[in-house]
């Protein structure tokens, strides 16, 4: 038999995951001269491209756009899409043994963190991830309500992810009917009587997790006022010295827009954005089973092994809040089958080799993306991320570790087909966009998607 990865005998690679990751697992692989490979690419949903369609924000297009190069990678005739297809339902870890030389998962951090307080399950306490999903027109969440009648919304975390979500809540129906929004949640966000948004953070503006970008785009709304406390906006001695020391140009510019916050008086718009440092949740208090205020203490900063941390005063304030979102970081799903480590809520592994319990090779898997290092980074960190992993998976083709398929290409096609009649293509796919487009261009939108698995399925097989 040809040695794996020559034209007679391609190196057989399944990709468990259609987002980022996914897809520059793909780019990595046919970039890699002399290696002839054929790609299977499997998503629980019918579309592809993971939280680009379901994650980033629907008023940031241009972060939607690298899926154009993703469509390239797809146009490969060594690459498959088998959509609607779930691993660990559909398709089984014996399955993949038999049928691949290697296993890629790259199926990203869906779980949230919490934040471990009284009153968190309060009715109108919700994570980031469910709202952020449900506004995307993610199926899974398509369905679920939120009580836009509140006036207050608090949002806890300083991430984008945290911005995201206040920016989407600040906005006019004006401006968000010209995204993708998902149609329910365009719709729900008219009627909205949102008035104050919370975004909560522990630690100071030096400290923040938003990027440059998304923290100038929240002084820029046709509607809502940015509010900043000059208290809060100062930097104490200690984030200013290691703000210097650290030459972070970033960080700087996070301070800047700040403070230019902190300086501008209320102009009268509809709506408040108020973005508070050095304060942590401590309580949500609730009525009849529903959350109405948010406790909170009042932290200092302290300087602890190189790294500036919240600690605690005995300062305390309650602010109204009806709406809760925690947004406070993501964790990955565990998978049957492959290595997790719970601490880390990734799969175990090591440089992107999933290893076992004992710190061993599990030979033939791999990972890439969030589920490998955590979430962390913008869209295209994931593509040195993903290059990191294709690079190992190289050497270990040279050096014979991988699995021994005994099972055809066409064959796995048939399997999948016999437990999941309703697999998905990219051609398919490709109807499913169109049509989205088409339906899109009719109202002057990107897209309007469709949000219901059945309906998606429909459209493909028209
Ligand atoms: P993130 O950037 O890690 O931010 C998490 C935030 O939660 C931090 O402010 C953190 O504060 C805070 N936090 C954690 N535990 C907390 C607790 N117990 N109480 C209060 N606050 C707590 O996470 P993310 O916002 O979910 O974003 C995930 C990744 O996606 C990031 O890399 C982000 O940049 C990226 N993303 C990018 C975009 C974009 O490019 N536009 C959009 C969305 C997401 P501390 O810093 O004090 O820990």
């Amino acid at each position: 038999m040809a040695a794996v990865g020559t034209p007679e005998n391609p190196l057989r690679v399944a990709i468990i995951g259609s987002g980022p990751s996914g897809f520059y697992t793909v780019s990595n692989l046919l970039k890699q001269s002399d290696l002839s490979v054929e790609m299977d690419m499997f998503d629980r949903l019918p579309t592809p491209y993971g939280l680009v369609r379901a994650g980033v924000a629907p008023d940031h297009q241009k972060d939607k756009s690298v899926t154009r190069a993703y469509e390239k990678s797809a146009a490969h005739p060594g690459f498959r899409f088998f959509g609607n297809v779930e691993y660990g339902t559909h398709i089984h870890m014996d399955d993949l043994k038999a049928h691949y030389h290697q296993v890629m998962f790259t199926t990203g951090s869906p779980f949230d963190r919490n934040l471990g307080i009284p009153g968190e399950d309060l009715e109108g306490s919700h994570s980031a991830t469910e709202f952020v999903a449900w506004y995307n027109g993610h199926p899974d969440f398509a369905d679920l309500k939120f009580d836009l009648t509140q006036e207050s919304v608090a949002v806890v975390g300083m991430g984008n992810v945290a911005m995201d979500v206040a920016r989407i809540l600040c906005k006019t129906t004006e401006e968000l009917a010209v995204t993708d929004i998902a149609e329910h949640a365009l719709e729900a966000l008219k009627a909205s009587q949102v008035k104050n948004v919370y975004i909560l953070g522990r630690r100071g503006p030096a400290q923040a997790a938003f990027t440059p970008p998304e923290i100038k785009e929240m002084g820029e709304f046709e509607d809502a006022d940015v509010v900043v406390m000059e208290s809060e906006a100062a930097l104490d001695a200690a984030s200013q010295q290691a703000l210097e020391a650290s030459g972070d140009k970033n960080a700087q510019k996070n301070v800047d827009t700040v403070q230019e916050y902190a300086s501008r008086s209320l102009t009268g718009k509809k709506r408040q954005l108020h973005i508070r440092f050095l304060v942590s949740p401590s309580e949500l208090e609730g009525e009849g089973g529903r959350v109405t205020a948010c406790k909170l203490v009042k932290n200092k900063l302290v300087e602890e092994s190189g790294s500036i941390k919240a600690v605690a005063t005995s300062e305390e304030e309650v602010i109204p809040a009806g709406l809760v979102f925690r947004s406070v970081g993501y964790r990955g799903k565990p998978l049957p089958d492959v290595p997790f480590n719970d601490s880390w809520g990734t799969i175990a592994n090591e440089g992107g080799r999933v290893v076992d319990a004992s710190g061993a090779q599990a030979i033939g898997l791999y990972t890439a993306g969030w589920i490998k290092r955590g979430p962390s980074g913008v869209i295209g960190t994931n593509k040195t991320c993903a290059q990191e992993t294709v690079n190992l998976m190289i050497e270990d083709l040279a050096a014979g570790r991988h699995f021994e398929p005994t099972q055809s290409r066409d064959a796995l096609a048939d399997l999948v087909l016999s437990r999941q009649p309703d697999a998905i293509t990219f051609a398919e796919w490709k109807k499913i966009d169109d049509e989205e487009v088409a339906r899109g261009e009719a109202k002057g939108k990107p897209r309007v998607k469709f949000t219901q698995v059945a309906e998606m399925v429909a459209v493909a097989r028209s």
